[in-house]
């Protein structure tokens, strides 16, 4: 595929006609690449999400988008680390509303929805080399091609393909690789960890609402998303009262008022 908008911002970025999956593929290669190398595709087969669960999508009706970051010996501080996969998710968001979908929101840590539908799905992985963040996107899946209910694609939200200067696929990569790339800078050159929660906040869609969190071995904690600490974590208020803040590192996140 010609992806003249997206080789402007990396013009190293490697195109699949097909891959199991980009971000496999970067884990094992990422010793070898360069800082900010590119794998994508528009025909993901073997996707994946966290634990294990499956990232599914028609060919040619979505991409897959692996970028490495590496990282300086040293430089994994954890704390920092940790803000890596929000600032992918803050660059997913800003693309999506960048290509007219406004009311594009990040669900914390990494998922982009659209009232309440996932549009897209990050899913960083640590190497001993740097990051790779995967991201996999809707472009132009119709209703009957979503994977889930819970789904939804640019082109379901009114995102016309063909109409503008380059096709959908590179309109859509340019923009959420110019913006990863800005956050990627913005994420290094930060003087603390902490400075980087103004970022993430105005698109965190999960800020103030009401939530349930599933942790594996843990009872529900239901309650309210009321911030993120100095690592990214999500503070929530159990039942919404004056109880104290719980952080909350890991586990699955729901916005109750979509349940
Ligand atoms: P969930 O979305 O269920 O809260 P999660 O945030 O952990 O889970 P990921 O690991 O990012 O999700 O992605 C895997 C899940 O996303 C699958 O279990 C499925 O519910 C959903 N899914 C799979 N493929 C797609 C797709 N193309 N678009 C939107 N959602 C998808």
């Amino acid at each position: 595929m010609e992806l003249p908008l997206s080789r402007a911002v990396a013009p190293d970025l490697e195109w699949r006609a097909s891959s199991p999956s980009t971000n496999s593929e970067l884990v094992r290669r990422a010793a070898e690449l360069p800082d900010l190398a590119v794998l994508a595709t528009d025909d993901q087969t073997a996707g994946r999400g966290r634990l294990d669960r499956v990232w599914s999508a028609a060919p040619g009706a979505s991409l897959a988008i692996s970028v490495v970051v590496r990282l300086d010996p040293g430089a994994a501080d954890p704390q920092r680390l940790g803000w890596l996969p929000l600032l992918a998710g803050v660059a997913m968001t800003r693309a999506v509303r960048e290509l007219g979908v406004a009311g594009a929101g990040l669900k914390w840590p990494n998922d982009v929805l659209v009232d309440g539908r996932k549009i897209s799905g990050v899913l960083t992985e640590l190497t001993a080399h740097g990051v790779v963040i995967g991201a996999g996107l809707n472009t132009r899946m119709t209703e009957e091609q979503l994977p889930v209910p819970t789904a939804t694609s640019l082109a379901i939200e009114g995102v016309a393909d063909g109409e503008a200067d380059a096709p959908l696929a590179d309109r859509a990569l340019a923009a959420y690789l110019r913006a990863l790339r800005d956050l990627v800078a913005r994420w290094r050159e930060a003087p603390t960890a902490g400075a980087l929660r103004p970022l993430v906040e105005p698109v965190l869609d999960t800020l103030g609402a009401a939530v349930r969190v599933d942790q594996p071995g843990l009872a529900p904690l239901r309650g309210v998303a009321e911030g993120l600490d100095d690592d990214g974590r999500l503070l929530v208020r159990p039942g919404g009262g004056s109880s104290a803040l719980v952080a909350v590192s890991a586990g699955d996140v729901t916005h109750l008022r979509y349940e």
